[in-house]
Parts: C-alpha cells; sequence; structure tokens
C-alpha cells in the first residue's frame, strides 16, 4: 500500500515539474505554407509535391519541446512558386492576429525558398509589431538523402525564442545562416547554403543552440496592411527591347510599374519613351538594375540613362531587387492617401 502511495507521490511531483517548465517555456506558433520542407517525391509525376502537413513536419524535429512549447497553424500547403502578393496579404493578417496573443513569444513561418525572400519582405514591410517573425524551409525534401528542413525548422524556432532576435524584425534563417528579410536574396537554385545578403553581409548565425550577432539592429519601415493590393507589373529590359510590353501595361490599367534595366539602371530610348507614356499618365515607375550588387543611380544623361529617368519623373529603387521594389510599389499605391511626394521619399528612405 505503501509504494503504492510514494509512486503516486512522484508522478504527482513530476508532473508538476514538468508542468512548471513548460509553463516557462516561450510559446512560439508555426504557421506552415508548404514548400520543398513539406514536399515527398511522387511516382506519378516524377517529381517532389506538397505531401506533408504541418503537425507531421513538427513531429520529425526532435527536441523542440525543449525549448519552446510549440502551436501549429496550417495555413496553405504549396510551392512557393504559386504565392501571390495576395496569399501575402492574407498571412500578414494572420500572423498579426497571432502576434497579438500576449502569450505569443513569436511566430515561425514554413514557406518555400523559391519566392521565400519577397514573402519575408512582404510581411516585414507590413507587420505591426516588434516579436520576432523567422521564415525558414530547405533546400532538400523530405525524400532526399539528408533532409535539411529539421534543422532549419528547430533553429528557427530557437532563433524567435532568443532575445537578439528582438531587434531584427522578420528574418530569414537556413543552413544557420540568419538573414533579414530586407536584403536577403535566394542565389543558388540547389545548394543548401542559398540564402545570403549581398554587402549587408548575415544578421547572424546560430551554432549548437547559441545565436551569434553579427549584425546588431536593423532599421524597419512598417507600412498599413492595404484592403486591396493594386495590379504592378515588372518588366526586365532586354537589348532591341522597343518598350511596347511596357505601353501595353499602361493600356491595360496598370497602376504602377517596375522596370529593371541594365549597368546602373539605364535602358533603350525607347523604353525610356514608354515610360514618360506612363508617367504623363500619372503612373509611377520604379527603375532597378539587374546587376545584383549596388544601387541604380542618376548617372547617365543619354535618353534612358538614370538621370534622364530621374529628371522624367521615375522613382529609383534604392538597394532593392526588383520583385521587393514591385511588392513595396504595391503596398504603397495600396495606402488610401499617399501622394507622388511621398512615394517618392519612401523609395530613398527604403
Ligand atoms: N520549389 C520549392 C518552393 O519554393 C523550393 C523550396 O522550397 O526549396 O516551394
Amino acid at each position: 500500500m505503501k509504494s503504492g502511495v510514494f509512486v503516486f507521490a512522484i508522478v504527482v511531483i513530476c508532473s508538476a515539474v514538468f508542468a512548471v517548465e513548460t509553463d516557462s517555456l516561450p510559446t512560439v506558433v508555426v504557421v506552415t505554407t508548404g514548400g520543398t520542407i513539406a514536399e515527398k517525391y511522387d511516382s506519378a509525376t516524377g517529381g517532389v509535391v506538397p505531401a506533408v502537413s504541418g503537425s507531421d513536419l513538427l513531429a520529425a524535429v526532435p527536441g523542440l519541446n525543449r525549448i519552446a512549447n510549440i502551436e501549429v497553424v496550417e495555413f496553405c500547403n504549396i510551392d512557393s512558386s504559386h504565392m501571390t502578393p495576395d496569399i501575402w496579404r492574407n498571412l500578414s493578417s494572420r500572423v498579426q492576429e497571432i502576434l497579438e496573443q500576449e502569450n505569443v513569444r513569436g511566430v515561425v513561418i514554413t514557406h518555400g525558398t523559391d519566392t521565400m525572400a519577397e514573402g519575408a519582405f512582404f510581411l516585414e514591410t507590413t507587420l505591426q509589431s516588434e516579436k520576432p517573425v523567422a521564415f525558414t524551409g530547405s533546400m532538400r525534401s523530405g525524400s532526399d538523402i539528408s533532409p535539411d528542413g529539421s534543422a532549419n525548422l528547430y533553429n528557427a524556432v530557437l532563433l524567435v525564442c532568443s532575445p537578439q532576435a528582438d531587434a531584427w524584425g522578420v528574418t530569414v534563417i537556413l543552413n544557420q545562416y540568419i538573414n533579414s528579410a530586407r536584403h536577403v536574396m535566394k542565389d543558388n537554385t540547389t545548394n543548401i547554403q542559398t540564402f545570403d545578403s549581398g554587402d549587408y553581409g548575415y544578421l547572424g548565425y546560430i551554432v549548437e543552440d547559441r545565436v551569434l550577432v553579427y549584425n546588431a539592429v536593423l532599421e524597419h519601415t512598417r507600412l498599413p496592411l492595404p484592403e486591396a493590393l493594386p495590379d504592378v507589373p515588372l518588366f526586365y529590359t532586354f537589348a532591341g527591347d522597343d518598350g511596347s510590353y511596357i505601353r501595353y501595361a499602361v493600356d491595360q490599367g496598370a497602376s504602377g510599374i517596375v522596370v529593371v534595366g541594365v549597368g546602373a539602371g539605364n535602358v533603350n530610348a525607347e523604353v525610356y519613351q514608354a515610360i514618360e507614356y506612363a508617367l504623363g499618365l500619372d503612373i509611377p515607375v520604379v527603375f532597378c538594375s539587374r546587376v545584383r550588387y549596388g544601387e541604380p543611380q542618376a548617372l547617365y544623361g543619354d535618353q534612358g540613362g538614370g538621370s534622364s529617368l530621374v529628371e522624367a519623373g521615375a522613382l529609383l529603387s534604392g538597394d532593392l531587387s526588383p520583385f521587393k521594389a514591385r511588392l513595396l510599389l504595391m503596398t504603397a499605391l495600396g495606402q488610401a492617401d499617399m501622394s507622388s511626394d511621398e512615394l517618392g521619399l519612401l523609395f530613398r528612405a527604403y
């Protein structure tokens, strides 16, 4: 009889200790959207396809319950090549709701790597919270010999729980490296070390459960999440481009246009005239460069040079990638009352 009471007492004490321990752990919500991290090989298609649920994804990560109380929200399950600005708008709204829950420390978002940089940037621009949000995913599927998803997911939860993440806003963590949503780009089609931030460098690095800081603080420019996102096409110019695609977009009612030029942001005379056509109808045009490093500049004065484009009223994209410049222009034009001067200031400040 006495041994039974003794065992019962031990169980009660351990449960109480466990309850205290888990109560003291931060709560992290993992929002799953799909991507290779949730994909497996499918013989019918001969390729990897979305196949793993959010809860199964978490179940495959050992040790998570040592560092956080995890809640899962299955938002969608698609390859990120199918992501749209409207899906990111809804994702931002859903994540905002989660971050406003007092007990939530932060959010991890699993997402395909193909468009993760833009998706993370959109949330960086539209979330109104100082709590950490980390995007992660994987370059290898669950059917590969050595999948990278579980380690990335573990590190993303660890990152969101760390005090270092408080200054970083929205981040992208893959293969131990931490990038800012603001500067990150996908740089390799298949290698697990695919994300980097160019001249800006990594925010930090995770090793043996430690978050190392390389860059401390980031400036965050945030805009209210628009009710709707206007249509903003993006055009890479090319040798011999006659500007007809830009003119077509204007005639189809584009609300804004992003043009990706060559070198320091230059285009040919025909494209310049098409940009003038858009500006003449009060359609804002942001111009970028196809060159990875550096920013477009008002350098060249010939018709189509950066200086002539600024003179005509086109906006320099700063160091934003063309895809991020497009999302920022959509978000800005989605504001009820942003003037063209404010739009210009926004891109100069970014
Ligand atoms: N195609 C995949 C995606 O972007 C690639 C990945 O997740 O690594 O969803």
